[in-house]
């Protein structure tokens, strides 16, 4: 393998960019955070969509479910548990709640920092739908 070949870029993009998640989890910026661990971090939505929206993010630089690897994949069930717990403790878990990763473009990602969404404590909306592509 050559030299080039052998550089993560990943984390070569991780000290050129500003990942306000990756400030968060620098404390650089200040979040409401009800859960953390030595991998994972989960913090209060600034812009709640229901009364309990929490993000559920590893400490790990990664992009998207579109950029995890096999090697991920506790670290992605470390997530849901982490998220479990909290809908536990912030007594959700009993009427239910939705877990949501956005992914890319179409999927309405707007912060290249994987994150799992917590959003509950009512009852949500079912409605998924394209933006404006008449589909059916
Ligand atoms: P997504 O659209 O799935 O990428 O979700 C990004 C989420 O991050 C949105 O729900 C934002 O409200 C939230 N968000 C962005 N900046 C912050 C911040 N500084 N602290 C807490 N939540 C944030
Ligand atoms: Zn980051």
């Amino acid at each position: 393998m050559s030299r080039s070949e052998s550089i993560d870029f990943k984390n070569l993009q991780l000290i050129f960019m500003d990942c306000i998640f990756c400030k968060i989890i620098e404390k650089k910026i200040d979040a409401k955070i009800v859960f953390e661990n030595k991998e994972i971090i989960a913090f209060k939505d600034i812009h709640p969509l229901a009364p309990v929206h929490i993000l559920i993010i590893p400490k790990k630089h990664i992009v998207s479910i579109n950029d995890v690897n096999v090697e991920d994949a506790k670290l992605l069930g470390d997530m849901i548990i982490a998220a479990r717990n909290i809908a536990k403790d912030l007594d959700i878990a009993e009427n239910g709640y939705k877990l949501l990763f956005r992914t890319g473009k179409h999927g309405g990602q707007e912060v290249d920092h994987i994150h799992l969404h917590l959003i509950g404590g009512a009852a949500l909306h079912e409605e998924i739908r394209p933006l404006e592509v008449d589909w059916k």
